[in-house]
């Protein structure tokens, strides 16, 4: 692996057209060479916009899963022989949706400048030390990140194999001024500091650094983490297949598209057409710099807003206010509204002293779609109030079943708080399906 010298390069300089044009073409040419999965898609096309990728039909992940089943184990979307790779990673999934991605040093340099980026961004640097409270597993997500706190000068300590006692012990140990970890574990792991008295463990922590669920760019969810932990909280955006290709904007909130090693559009969902200032719509994205396993026009399944303004800062790369909103995937039709569960979160989290939630879609005998939320209150009547707020906010009827406080199980890392279970209109299949 190089080194990376910590102040090669200032943070996001504005995207220069030309170059990108460039380097894309260069990187279309050798796929389109030498990687079978891409070469239909690619072959001939010379970009010479932007707006040219239009002529590249997007693929997704189901097309990536389709082909390693087909080619089992690793698929055909690899542009070198087999031994140039040296780094292997699975996505999280349920059984069938798990994609392998390869990488080579070349690529994996590139996701460590990628994640530089997002710790940069944050501030973090060569006085902090940056504790990442992942498991020590196949995601990609604690090996780029570790990498990236690497990359800005910090040092860091792993927390995988602790359980949440162990990980605040070494945090108060060697004064961690960094945590790396989902959203909803640093909520965890501040309900399990007051419980067990270790409030102390969390005084050194200035800046939480969150990812791999939405959420952590929801003004409700980062304001209960900031004022729980007395830190900042940050978000970033990236998916083991693409890279890391947003970054957090520490005067605005949100996230920005690094926009130096992605090309973003956001486009209404299953289409592509995109979509106007204001309007929610699905990201596709294409890494520009990773060769071995490309990302070109992907459909992320994340959902953003689309927005043309500047951050408040000024920033030139494009921004995205709200980080990922959620998942295309998640996205539920409620009597013809577009419901994103993210968004119900949002509202429950503005409440306090609420414990854990399940947000259930299931069809009345009458047909009609419903919303179920079973909610731990510590209040009687809160759930009245609930109810009204989704009301006003979201346009949403949503029946609130009010529980007591431990009833439900504790979810961490990967939330699954949402049950589908409607009819499908045939009126035999549920799509029985949890999303998230
Ligand atoms: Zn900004």
């Amino acid at each position: 692996m190089s080194g990376r010298t910590v102040t090669a390069r200032s943070l996001s300089p504005a995207r220069n057209e030309q170059s990108t044009l460039q380097r894309l073409n260069g990187l279309i040419g050798e796929v389109a060479e030498s990687n079978e999965f891409q070469r239909d898609r690619l072959d001939g096309v010379v970009l010479h916009s932007l707006d040219d990728l239009r002529q590249i039909r997007p693929v997704d992940k189901d097309d990536l899963l389709r082909d390693q089943q087909a080619h089992p184990p690793f698929g055909r979307n690899l542009t070198y022989p087999r031994d140039r790779y040296v780094h292997l990673h699975q996505t999280s999934g349920t059984a069938g949706s798990t994609l392998r991605v390869l990488d080579t040093e070349e690529d994996w340099d590139w996701w460590r400048g990628c994640l530089h980026d997002v710790f940069a961004a944050a501030g973090v640097g060569p006085a902090d030390l940056v504790a990442l409270a992942y498991s020590f597993g196949p995601y990609v997500q604690f090996w780029a990140s570790y990498e990236g706190a690497g990359a800005v000068g910090a040092n860091r300590i792993a927390l995988g194999g602790m359980d949440s006692v162990q990980r605040l012990e070494t945090i108060r140990e060697y004064s961690a001024t960094t945590l790396v970890c989902t959203p909803s574990y640093a909520v965890r792991l501040a309900t399990v500091a007051d419980q067990k008295g270790l409030e102390d463990a969390m005084s050194s922590v200035t800046r939480i650094i969150c990812t791999g669920e939405p959420g952590a760019s929801l003004p409700a969810v980062r304001s209960q983490i900031e004022s729980l932990w007395g830190a900042r909280c940050f978000d970033h955006a990236g998916l083991s297949e693409v890279g890391a290709f947003g970054y957090p904007c520490a005067a605005g909130g949100g996230v920005h598209v690094n926009e130096r090693e992605f090309v973003a559009e956001i486009v209404a969902p299953g289409t592509e057409d995109r979509v106007a200032a204001g309007d929610v719509g699905e990201l596709i994205v294409t890494a520009i710099g990773r060769r071995g396993f490309p990302a070109i026009r992907y459909r992320t399944g994340d959902v953003v807003e689309c927005c043309e303004d500047r951050c408040p800062a000024g920033h030139t790369d494009r921004w995205l206010p709200g980080g990922i909103l959620g998942r295309t995937d998640d996205m539920v039709v409620i009597r013809g509204m577009n419901v994103f569960p993210s968004a119900i979160e949002q509202v429950l989290r503005e409440f306090d002293e609420l414990g854990e939630f399940r947000i259930t879609f299931y069809t009345e005998p009458t047909a009609m779609d419903e919303v179920k939320v079973e909610v731990e209150l510590s209040q009687p009547g809160q759930g009245r109030a609930i109810q009204a707020r989704l009301r006003t906010r979201l346009g949403l009827r949503v029946r609130i079943v009010p529980l007591k406080p431990g009833i439900l199980p504790t979810y961490i890392g990967k939330v699954r708080r949402v049950v589908d279970m409607r009819q499908a209109p045939s009126g035999h299949e549920t799509r029985d399906r949890i999303s998230r």
